[in-house]
């Protein structure tokens, strides 16, 4: 039997939830991108992909379409980066009888969106996506990236998280101001479950919202708490992460130190830090 965190190449989750594994796993990705398909009927919504060239991943969702005898109706993505959207041409080439396909997502707002060879149709949000058995409502998250969404899936009450959470680590972050609204967003929505980008199924949604919510208020305790005891020296980002950050493993440090760079623009615009620069950051004195 399977150890319970190990995660089947393809899963039933609930009556209308098919989840098949990207085959991308590492550090990042942990046991590799969710991609779920969605819907009861002949035809369903795919929810992300993974990364390109992944044969593995295209046999599972072959296999997995014709014993479930459906096909793809649309896919579905919730951010641009390459481990979501990265397997679309492969799919687009191996499943689909026509390259009519439609796949959805939000528009980046800055920035290009990567080249999957084929246009997208944009969406809004609130956009309500129907398929037999399922209807999901699309909802701006931005925070993991800044054309980040999620899907709220009527009928379960129940949550695609993306990658704003994800089960087995806290997850990257691009702009920790939206970030945290769109956590408090994921808890007024008391979702029932999680299915997130990566990881197992989450039981308890509000609970791990909660449990990520106070994850990131503690880090930024973390962080001023060391500059207040720094008393005016400067801190780089190295420095705070090497303080807070112990027991990760040095291979995340680069990662870790993004986060630490969140906290510290976060704290800056609250006007609780500033930065010389080159030299590091230091507490604002009042
Ligand atoms: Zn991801």
């Amino acid at each position: 039997m399977a150890a319970p965190n190990v995660m089947l190449n393809i899963e039933r989750l609930s009556s209308r939830v098919l989840r098949i594994l990207g085959c991308n796993p590492s550090p990042m990705t942990l046991q590799g991108t969710n991609s779920y398909l969605v819907g009861t009927g002949q035809r369903r919504l795919l929810i992300d992909t993974t990364n390109p060239g992944k044969d593995e991943y295209i046999k599972l969702l072959k296999s997995t379409l014709e014993e479930n005898t459906t096909s793809i109706q649309e896919i579905v993505i919730t951010h641009f980066h390459i481990d979501h959207v990265g397997a679309i041409p492969d799919v687009c080439q191996n499943l689909l009888h026509s390259k009519e396909i439609k796949v959805s997502k939000m528009k980046k707002p800055v920035g290009d969106e990567v080249n999957i060879g084929l246009d997208y149709t944009f969406i809004e949000h609130n956009h309500t996506f129907h398929t037999e058995g399922a209807t999901l409502r699309a909802l701006y998250n931005p925070g993991h990236s800044n054309d980040h969404m999620i899907l709220y899936l009527e009928e379960e009450q129940s949550l695609f998280s993306g990658d704003t959470i994800i089960n087995g680590s806290s997850t990257t972050v691009q702009n920790l101001i939206e970030y945290m609204k769109s956590l408090q967003d994921i808890l007024d929505l008391k979702p029932v479950r999680i299915y997130p980008g990566h990881g197992p199924v989450i039981e308890d949604g509000v609970k791990t919202t909660t449990d990520y919510i106070a994850h990131r208020i503690s880090r930024e305790k973390q962080v001023l708490e060391y500059l207040q005891g720094s008393k005016g020296d400067p801190r780089t980002v190295m420095d705070i992460v090497k303080k807070i950050y112990v027991g990760v493993p040095v291979v995340l440090h680069g990662k870790a130190a993004e986060n630490v760079d969140q906290h510290l623009l976060k704290l800056q615009a609250e006007g609780k830090v500033v930065t010389e620069d080159g030299k590091g950051w230091i507490i604002k004195e009042n």
